[in-house]
Formats: C-alpha cells, sequence, structure tokens
C-alpha cells in the first residue's frame, strides 16, 4: 500500500483526487457531511423530474478526459458527453436575441445581423484569446507560489496573458456595440466576478465556449461526480457519508481529525471543503482579508409540458448591465433589474423529465453575504415576476402556468449545506491579486502533509478547474510534482 491519505469532502474536487490517489494504490477515506457526493454538483429528484442543482456547462471536455485516462479508465464508459449544436440563446431587453452555434459560420451571421461587420471582429478576438489559452492550459496543472514571480521562465508569459486588462477591455478591442462586448464577457460570471474587474486571461472561457464548443453529459450533470466516485470506490476508497470533521489538529507530522463519530489518525489529509472555511473552522486560524464571488438564488422547476423557444442554455441580459453588475459586485443591492439564467436541459436530453415534460432551472446572481444579507420575501417575490415576465416576453413562455414542481436555493444554503464562507457560490473570487501565484496554494505551508484541493485553490473555480487542482494535489502526494 503507497499510503494512507484522508480526504474531507466528496466534491468534484475530492473525488477526483480520492480516484486518482486510489488508481496509485493508496488508501483513501472520503469524510463528507452530506449523505452523498458532488457537493455543489449535487441534484434534487422529484415527481419524475432529475433537477441538477449546481454546474450545468462542461466546458474543456479534455480536462474530464484527463481524469479518466489517469485512472486507467476510458471516459466513454462512463459518461455520454453531447457536444451542444445551439450552444445558448442570449435575450436582450429591446427584444433581440443572439444565438451562439456550434457552427461558427451560423454564429458570424448572428453577429452581422446585431452589428455589422462583427464577424471580422469575432475572428481576430478568438484569435488573440486563443493565444492566451494556449499559453495558460499548461500552467493549469502546476501549482504556483509566489516566489515563482521572480522565476525569469514565467516572464515571457506577462504580455501574453496581458495581466493589466480586464476581461471587458479584450472584448471592447474587437467589438463596438456594449451589447456584443457583453456577448463575449458573460462568462465571467461563470467564476462568479464582474468582467471589468476579472484579468483578460479569464476569457480562455470565452475561448472554449466558442472554440472547443459546450458539451452535456446525458442522463445529466450528476452523472460526472458519479462516474468520479465509482472510480475511487472500484480502485477501494472508502467513502464514509454523513461524517463531518469539525477540526484538524496536527501532532508529531500526523493529524488528528476530530468528528462527533470520534478521532481519526491521519498521516495525510486533503481538504476539499471551501478553503475559506476550512482556515477559520477546521485549523482554527485567523483568515486573511480575501474577495468573495458573488451568490445565486435558484429556482429549479418542472414543468408540466415541453416548451419551445428556449434553447438548452439562455441567457436574459439585464436593460443595464453595468448598475446590474455594480448592485452585485458593490453596493451588495439585490438587482433591480437582473440577468439571469435559464437552464433546460430536457431540450438535449428529455430523459430528466416525465415524458412530455420539461425542467427550467433558473440562476439569478446576486451579492454575497459579506455583502448584503441575502433576499427576503419581498425581494425574492419581485425577482420571480420579472424573471417570469421576461421568459414570457421573449419567449411567450409563461413559466409560472406551467409549474409542477418547484424548488429553490437561497445564499443561506450554500452555508449551512457546503460550509461556504459568505455564500460566495464560485468560492474566492478570481481577480488578479487572488489568480496563479496569489491564489490558496494547493499544499499548506505550516503543516506538511495537509493539501487543499477545489475551487477556492489553485488553479480556480469551475469542473474542469477543479480537477486540474486534484492532479496538482496528486502530483504532489506522489511525488510525480518533482519529476522533471
Ligand atoms: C449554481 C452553480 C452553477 C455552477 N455552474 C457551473 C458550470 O456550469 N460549469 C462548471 O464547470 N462549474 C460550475 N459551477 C462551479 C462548480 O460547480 C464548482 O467549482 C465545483 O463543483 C466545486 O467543487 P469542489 O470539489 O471544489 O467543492 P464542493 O462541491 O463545495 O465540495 C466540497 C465538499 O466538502 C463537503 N464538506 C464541507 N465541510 C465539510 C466538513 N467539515 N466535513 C466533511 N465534509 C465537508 C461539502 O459538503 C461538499 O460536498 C457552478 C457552481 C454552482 C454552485
Amino acid at each position: 500500500m503507497a499510503g494512507k491519505i484522508s480526504i474531507i469532502g466528496a466534491g468534484v474536487g475530492g473525488l477526483s483526487l480520492a480516484a486518482r490517489l486510489a488508481s496509485r494504490g493508496y488508501e483513501i477515506d472520503i469524510y463528507e457531511r452530506l449523505p452523498e457526493c458532488g457537493g455543489r454538483a449535487h441534484i434534487i429528484r422529484d415527481k419524475g423530474f432529475v433537477f441538477d442543482t449546481g454546474p450545468s456547462f462542461v466546458l474543456m471536455p479534455e480536462f474530464f478526459g484527463e481524469v479518466f485516462s489517469y485512472c486507467q479508465q476510458d471516459i466513454k464508459d462512463y459518461l455520454n458527453l453531447k457536444v451542444l449544436d445551439t450552444s445558448y440563446k442570449i435575450f436582450y431587453t429591446d427584444g433581440k436575441v443572439l444565438t451562439v452555434y456550434k457552427d461558427s459560420e451560423k454564429t458570424k451571421q448572428e453577429l452581422e445581423r446585431l452589428e455589422p461587420g462583427a464577424s471580422r471582429g469575432y475572428d481576430k478576438f478568438l484569435k488573440e484569446i486563443g493565444q492566451m489559452y494556449f499559453a495558460v492550459k499548461p500552467l493549469l496543472y502546476k501549482p504556483f507560489y509566489r516566489r515563482d514571480i521572480l522565476n525569469p521562465k514565467y516572464w515571457p508569459l506577462l504580455p501574453k496573458l496581458k495581466i493589466f486588462q480586464s476581461y471587458w477591455k479584450i472584448a471592447k478591442k474587437f467589438f463596438k456595440s456594449e451589447r456584443l462586448c457583453y456577448a463575449f464577457t458573460f462568462e465571467a460570471m461563470f467564476i462568479g466576478v464582474s468582467p471589468f474587474v476579472s484579468p483578460a486571461f479569464y476569457s480562455i472561457i470565452t475561448y472554449v465556449d466558442h472554440k472547443e464548443k459546450i458539451y452535456h453529459p446525458l442522463g445529466g450533470m450528476y452523472e460526472i461526480p458519479k462516474a468520479l466516485e465509482k472510480i475511487a470506490l472500484k480502485f477501494g476508497a472508502r467513502i464514509n457519508y454523513n461524517f463531518e470533521i469539525e477540526k484538524i489538529l496536527q501532532n508529531d507530522d500526523r493529524f488528528i481529525l476530530k468528528s462527533k463519530q470520534g478521532d481519526i489518525d491521519s498521516e495525510k489529509v486533503a481538504v476539499n471543503a471551501d478553503y475559506s472555511y476550512s482556515q477559520e473552522s477546521l485549523l482554527k486560524r485567523p483568515l486573511r482579508q480575501l474577495d468573495y464571488s458573488c451568490s445565486v438564488y435558484l429556482l429549479y422547476l418542472g414543468l408540466k409540458r415541453k416548451v419551445s423557444g428556449l434553447a438548452h442554455h439562455n441567457l436574459f441580459f439585464s436593460s443595464d448591465l453595468r448598475r446590474n453588475l455594480k448592485e452585485i459586485f458593490d453596493s451588495g443591492d439585490i438587482p433591480l433589474d437582473p440577468s439571469f439564467y435559464v437552464h433546460v436541459p430536457t431540450v438535449t436530453d428529455p430523459g430528466l423529465a416525465p415524458e412530455g415534460k420539461s425542467i427550467a432551472y433558473i440562476l439569478v446572481p446576486i451579492p454575497n453575504l459579506e455583502k448584503s444579507q441575502g433576499i427576503n420575501e419581498s425581494e425574492e417575490e419581485r425577482l420571480r415576476k420579472i424573471i417570469f415576465s421576461k421568459v414570457k416576453l421573449s419567449t411567450g413562455i409563461d413559466l409560472e402556468d406551467l409549474i409542477e414542481v418547484e424548488h429553490k436555493f437561497f445564499p443561506d444554503d450554500f452555508i449551512s449545506r457546503y460550509n461556504i464562507k459568505n455564500a460566495a457560490t464560485f468560492g474566492l473570487a478570481h481577480t488578479f491579486s487572488q489568480s496563479a501565484f496569489f491564489r490558496p496554494y494547493n499544499n499548506d505551508q505550516t503543516f506538511k502533509g495537509l493539501y487543499y484541493v477545489g475551487a477556492s485553490t489553485q488553479p480556480g473555480g469551475g469542473l474542469p478547474t477543479v480537477i486540474a487542482s486534484s492532479k496538482i494535489v496528486a502530483d504532489m502526494i506522489t511525488g510525480e510534482a518533482k519529476k522533471p
């Protein structure tokens, strides 16, 4: 046996790490406070409706393939990833709609319709952000430390990464209308930050969305954590559900994990639970001032019938996006006229609802609980009215009238369910000062043998990068990181 490792949390980060290490012969115990795996990538089943509660976009499929091949498994035996012909639809308040297709030529026709000449800008924009993507991609599997800033090896990268530009600024160079600038920067919201603040190199998300396309795992997103859990179990990992770790103590190069079920002695520990929570609550350390991503209000609707006019992914933009971003990220107000996202997975995967019915999952970015008090009943009522009337105006679909089953998720639920500091849905914000060298490291700088895997560590939040963080930690533990 290669060694014994305890992992705190069975989110996608913890599961990927467990699968990797178990496949290399390590003895793995995962401790998860909830009764099931997946963490933020969870599921609700009700009356034949299957709602994925968290992630809905599969971007960068190569990163998913990598963890399966690391474990000598064929991803095709576990996941049926289907590329979407219509990537998404963007609905503007003035009634205009932009559809982004898998086929870039069709997307260009759409762009020309909205802004004559924009298809040339599109090609140039993708070329520029493509250079960033190819510069950044190999680095996503590497740990960075502040001292690396002095390493001349990384200096040639700096101009390529346009570190002094924002996500927004890079789009503004290629598109005239704010309408299109938003269409090419809204992906910043995937990592919970404003495109005006997020550094330009995160536009690699826009690149992969347009160039590598968008995928959906048939059976729903929950197939992903389930597949990782299956591999971990296949290689002998033990997963202890309903098992909350309350404290991590260090003693003579070993760790004691305190829980209601008793003490666990472990040589090495990897924390998948939220980084800030782990520092404050598990290690009882003071936490430095950090910036947090936004939170979200979520509605999961099981609809009485199929709907037409909405794509698998739909974005409804606020009439005043600048004000909307200010409310979410600066003033901490519940948006007056929110932007929101509507996920209709039954467009691609009808089996997620009973015959003839469909699903609409609605996500509204709102301030996190460091900036606001959350959302009260009257604010919720107001948001729902706006959402339902905007969807009706743009598509003719009366969502409210079609509701058969309804579930909701509020910012507070991110704390009570997942222990996420400030209910910051996407973890630590992806600002310049919390990226790469400056993002929390994957290994503890005080306790040898303590590691961090997941969204608020390096390289960052989102499923592909969380999977990459599990490779960084696995390489540290197996010693692969030291190999040239
Ligand atoms: C609404 C939403 C939409 C998203 N959309 C996308 C998307 O479309 N595409 C994409 O790629 N990403 C998306 N993301 C981001 C993605 O889901 C996350 O980055 C990723 O799932 C985080 O995984 P993780 O393993 O880091 O953390 P988590 O999923 O938070 O897992 C941590 C686990 O630790 C457990 N835990 C916490 N404390 C303890 C304790 N004391 N003891 C034991 N267990 C504990 C928690 O219960 C949890 O299961 C979305 C996230 C959300 C919430």
